[in-house]
């Protein structure tokens, strides 16, 4: 891009432009997931709303492939491109909590780390994902699945409000009352209709929980699993649990006799008082013979930040992904042989419940159309040594080609990697063409289209 062109970007704007030739260049362009290694022909780090707009009609005049970027973390690498324009909010970062509204103004480069410190010393919190370091705009756009679901729904079911900035370069409020339109696509349609620049959440009551993981070795897969499948779908919405492959780190928190072992589990995150807790979850602690059993109160930010450390930036991610309304005896079998050949000691499996508040709301209210499955499923091969990438990419495929034909058809699109058309469309089934049409409304030349992209209407 020759330094005229530049010139132009840089003229009012107060961020950072980074080219290739910049010191900052590489570390600028790293994304979380390691196996992404996209070289953009210029980097916009935005500090205020002003530049975003300066940096979307730089984007559309020069006609620049052009992705959003906020906290990093997208499986596929979606927040950075290849020879184009990355509108990069990282530097954006404000949370401003109103106690008498019960609400948290979020600004677009902020982790869900930021909002919970700024949250739980009131003894709030808004329902986000497992990790403290991913963003809260992409996670939120797809829809937001994590500890809190059963009790307060997902993400987008606590967002009462965006600003945005459109392809054409206006910025709007979308909300329940203006452009309700928007406001229903981007709950759970992702990046696709413009730059949020500021999320307004509805807070929610939670400070200490009820967490820990219980463990279980792996010849008891079949009888956990077939429990789980049971209690967690009856159980009260403040028991969330959801059902995980691992191998125990081999870190001070587990006893040594664990470390390295492959298991099968649940990850416990329950609201409501302790005793009730420590009873709902009672039934399912006491399937079989857990090798270790480790709930307790903790405060609700501890148990959000659990696998920050075992998950740094950096490490080879591969992502497959499902959505599951039951799991059958059938599926049970193929969960059990290939949790047992996780190929690293980082590869994983969840199951996250999206039960209870969840399915409060029916699968047209919003962009995001599972309403009626019962659990997002995700299978990550994750290793630090690029050399393990086959490795942990041909478990992760081999894995998801046994429990595929057992999901309902399409996935989160938040665990998805670039895996075409077919499969966006079977994500957002009959939500699909509405969103097509409004796509078409408000970028008719696809202009976002670094995404789970779906196409203007014809
Ligand atoms: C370790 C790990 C754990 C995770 N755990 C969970 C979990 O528990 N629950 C869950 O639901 N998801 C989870 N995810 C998936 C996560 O929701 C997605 O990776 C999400 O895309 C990350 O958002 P980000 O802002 O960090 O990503 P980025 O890579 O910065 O952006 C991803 C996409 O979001 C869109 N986008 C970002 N910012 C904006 C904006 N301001 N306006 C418009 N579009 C924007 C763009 O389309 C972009 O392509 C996890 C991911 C990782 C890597």
């Amino acid at each position: 891009m020759n330094s005229g062109t530049i010139a132009k970007l840089q003229e009012g704007f107060r961020g950072e432009v980074i080219q290739p030739a910049d010191a900052g260049y590489d570390d600028a362009r790293k994304v979380y997931n390691g196996m992404i290694d996209k070289r953009p022909a210029v980097m916009a780090r935005c500090s205020d709303i002003a530049d975003i707009m300066t940096a979307v009609q730089f984007g559309r005049e020069n006609n620049l492939l052009t992705s959003i970027r906020g906290g990093g973390h997208n499986a596929g690498g979606l927040g950075i491109c290849d020879d184009g324009l990355v509108i990069d909010l990282s530097r954006m970062k404000n949370v401003h909590v109103d106690l008498k509204a019960k609400t948290a103004r979020v600004a677009p480069g902020c982790v869900w780390g930021d909002v919970d410190h700024a949250a739980h010393p009131f003894g709030m919190a808004v329902p986000s994902g497992i990790i403290s370091t991913t963003g809260v705009a992409g996670l939120t756009l797809g829809g937001g699945v994590g500890h809190l679901s059963r009790k307060y729904g997902l993400s987008i079911d606590n967002l009462l409000s965006v600003d945005m900035i459109l392809a054409d370069g206006s910025f709007v409020t979308a909300d329940a009352k203006e452009n309700a339109d928007l406001f229903w696509a981007v709950r759970g349609g992702g990046g696709n209709f413009g730059v949020v620049t500021s999320f307004l959440f509805r807070l929610n009551p939670v400070d200490m929980v009820h967490a820990g993981p219980t463990f279980w070795p792996l010849d008891q897969t079949e009888a956990v699993l077939k429990a789980y499948r049971e209690f967690i779908v009856q159980a009260p919405e403040d028991v969330n649990g959801f059902f995980a492959f691992l191998t125990v780190p081999p870190v001070p928190m587990f006893p040594e006799s664990l470390h390295n072992q492959k298991v099968c589990g649940i990850v416990w995150c329950c609201t409501g008082t302790p005793d009730a807790a420590e009873k709902a979850t009672r039934p399912m602690r006491s399937v079989g013979k857990p090798v270790l059993d480790h709930v307790g109160q903790v405060p609700f930010p501890a148990v959000q930040s659990l696998f920050d450390g075992l998950y740094p930036p950096g490490l080879q991610w591969y992502w497959r992904a499902d959505f599951f309304k039951e799991i059958s005896d059938a599926s049970v079998a193929k969960h059990a042989e290939y949790g047992a050949k996780l190929p690293t000691m980082h590869s994983t499996m969840h199951l996250y419940p999206i039960s209870g508040a969840v399915h409060r709301l029916g699968s047209q209210d919003t962009a995001f159309s599972y309403r009626d499955a019962n659990w997002a499923g995700v299978i990550v091969g994750v290793d630090p040594d690029p050399a393990n990438r086959d490795k942990i990419t041909r478990w992760c495929r081999d894995y998801f080609d046994a429990i595929h034909p057992y999901s309902s058809g399409g996935a989160y699109v938040n665990f998805m990697m670039e895996e075409g058309q077919e499969r966006v469309q079977a994500s957002f089934r009959d939500n699909y063409q509405r969103l097509a049409e409004i796509k078409k409304k408000h970028d008719p030349t696809n202009f976002f289209r670094v995404n789970q992209n779906i196409v203007p209407a014809a």
